[in-house]
C-alpha cells in the first residue's frame, strides 16, 4: 500500500513505501555514507579523529555516529575517533553503550529478577500459612 507522508528531514510530501525518508534525503544519506566509508577505509586516515573525518567528509558528527551505530561504519581500526556512550557518556567506538553499561544494565535486569522471585515466595509461604491457620481454626470447631 502506498501511503503519502511527509519526510521527517526536508517536510517534502513522498510516497511512503521502504524507506522512513524521501528519495532525495534517502540519496543524500547514502552520499554522506559513501564520503565516510572511503575515507575510513584509506590506511593513511588511521590516526584521524572526529573533527578530521567530519572535516574531510562535510558530513556531520551526528550523522557519522548514527552510521557506527547502525553498523554500517566500523572504526574499530581508528583508535582516535570516539564518542560519548548513551549510557555515561565514557568514549566508545563501537554500538551505543559502553561495555560496563552493558554489564551495568544485564545485572540491573537480573536484580529486578531476583526481587520478583522473593516476592512471589514470600506470597506463596504467607497464603500457606493462612490455609494452614483456617485449617486448624477448623479443626478446633
Ligand atoms: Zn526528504
Ligand atoms: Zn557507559
Amino acid at each position: 500500500m502506498n501511503e503519502l507522508a511527509n519526510c521527517p528531514k526536508c517536510d517534502r510530501l513522498f510516497v511512503k513505501s521502504l524507506r522512513a525518508v524521501c528519495r532525495e534525503c534517502h540519496q543524500e544519506v547514502e552520499e554522506m555514507f559513501d564520503r565516510v566509508y572511503t575515507f575510513v577505509k584509506k590506511r593513511e586516515n588511521r590516526m584521524a579523529v572526529m573533527s578530521d573525518v567530519t572535516e574531510a567528509t562535510g558530513v556531520e558528527e551526528l550523522q557519522i555516529i548514527r552510521f557506527v551505530k547502525e553498523g554500517r561504519i566500523h572504526l574499530a581500526h581508528m583508535p582516535n575517533v570516539m564518542f560519548p556512550c548513551e549510557g555515561c557518556g565514557k568514549s566508545i567506538r563501537e554500538g551505543r553503550i559502553c561495555g560496563s553499561c552493558r554489564s551495568g544494565i544485564r545485572s540491573g535486569l537480573e536484580r529486578v529478577e531476583q526481587e520478583e522471585r522473593f516476592a512471589s515466595r514470600k506470597r506463596e509461604d504467607e497464603n500457606r500459612a493462612n490455609t494452614y491457620h483456617s485449617v486448624t481454626l477448623n479443626k478446633k470447631r
